[in-house]
């Protein structure tokens, strides 16, 4: 099943604010079920002042209960007044730092960026990490867009929960930061499924309504037409992979500073779409010797 290339419904939802969501805890049990289990229990040994926890769906200036129905279900456009987020699937990848600059000289734009624990590499490799917290630095969003790069379509909740909580386990290890957003590989995902990940891990799942085909095949003119053709009043989340060389070389340097001749300004997706990027924001946690995809599903395997 492909996401529905169909606007979601027009809303005008303000910046989101990060918004502190609890007192601090001090157990296992006061923290919140919706972060992995791993995470939680190095929470409970860590001081409560090392880290913040954030509510879902928070925004400032919305009910709780009209925001949660808003970010329920797939999130295709955003919903803010021009408003265009460009998006990359696949990374960490060896050109994400170039990315990264290309955002920066072109009026500080800001994208996100969903990645893999093990697809292309593994995300613990030197070179993932550094480039994550580079991104991160500059003020990009990480969000997760599952661990092996599986069809979830085909997996079991049992299945989904382990490619959820290996993400949020090494986000926390690398950035400090559970992510508070998932996007499904290959835009493949039950509509339970959907439900499951807002409920039981409180995920925004975010889709697309623009796609380059970067991925497959389509080229570097059909990406470059897709971003000249962009014209307000479109509300834009656009889809591209980090690991395909002629979006880096060719189609980003030129696409950044198309959408600003066309008025846009790229943002991130939690500010477009008004949420909190993360459920929990704390430190850099130092390497040790679980820093491995050693052990765990291969790429694209269950
Ligand atoms: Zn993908």
């Amino acid at each position: 099943m492909r996401f529905s290339s169909v606007l979601a419904a027009a809303a005008v939802i303000s910046a989101a604010m990060l918004t502190p969501a609890t007192a601090s805890p001090t157990s296992m049990s006061t923290l919140p079920d919706t972060i992995s289990e791993n995470v939680r229990r190095e929470l409970a040994a860590l001081p409560s002042d090392d880290y913040t926890l954030f509510e879902r769906n928070a925004g400032p200036s919305h009910k709780l209960s009209k925001r949660a129905a808003q970010l329920n279900g797939i999130q295709t456009g955003c919903t803010r007044q021009n408003c265009l987020s460009i998006t990359f699937d696949d990374g960490p990848y060896q050109w994400e730092n170039k990315l990264v600059d290309m955002f920066a000289n072109a009026g500080n734009q800001k994208a996100t960026f969903f990645v893999n624990g093990f697809n292309w590499r593994c995300i613990y490799d030197d070179a993932s990490v550094k480039q994550l917290r580079n991104t991160y630095e500059k003020g990009h969003q990480i969000c997760s867009h599952t661990w092996s790069h599986p069809d979830i379509s085909k997996m079991n909740n049992q299945q989904l929960d382990q490619q959820v909580q290996l993400v949020e386990d090494a986000l926390w290890k690398i950035l400090g930061v559970v992510p508070a957003c998932i996007r499904a590989p290959y835009g493949s995902i039950r509509s339970d499924q959907v439900k499951y990940l807002n409920d039981r891990w409180g995920l925004v799942v975010v889709g697309w309504n623009y796609d380059t085909k970067d991925a497959d095949g389509a080229g570097t003119q059909a990406g470059l037409k897709l971003y000249k053709n962009l014209r307000q009043p479109a509300q834009a989340i656009v889809l591209n992979h980090e690991t395909v060389q002629g979006t880096i070389d060719t189609v980003m340097p030129q696409a950044v500073n198309i959408v600003r001749q066309n008025g846009y300004t790229s943002h991130t997706v939690q500010r477009n779409l008004g949420f909190n990027p993360y459920k929990v924001v704390g430190k850099y946690q130092n390497r040790d010797s679980s820093w491995t995809c050693d052990g765990t599903p291969a790429p694209g395997a269950n």
